[in-house]
């Protein structure tokens, strides 16, 4: 499933994701078009939001651009009808 992996374009475009995560998205990123152009748009903004107060964009922002990086994430290419999360069904922890 790489719904998940759309989702982390807003963190990858901020260096925010943990490297291990970087490196899956970074993977996906070759194969995916949606977010690739996601990416270059958020960090498009980014600079010039870095360029506009000449200093590295609050901790604070941070969170914003995750949230609006979600919202605005292209839909999920295919739904598969009625199959669900293949795999047992983990207990808890
Ligand atoms: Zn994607």
């Amino acid at each position: 499933m790489n719904d998940e992996l759309h989702a982390l374009s807003g963190a990858y475009a901020v260096h925010a994701l943990p490297y291990a995560e970087w490196v899956r998205f970074d993977r996906h990123l070759r194969a995916c078009a949606g977010c690739a152009t996601e990416v270059r748009r958020l960090r498009e903004t980014a600079a010039r939001l870095a360029e506009a107060v000449a200093q590295p964009p609050p901790a604070r922002l941070r969170p914003r651009l995750l949230d609006a990086a979600r919202r605005s994430t292209h839909p999920p290419p295919a739904r598969r009808p009625g199959g669900g999360h293949g795999g047992g069904h983990g207990g808890g922890d």
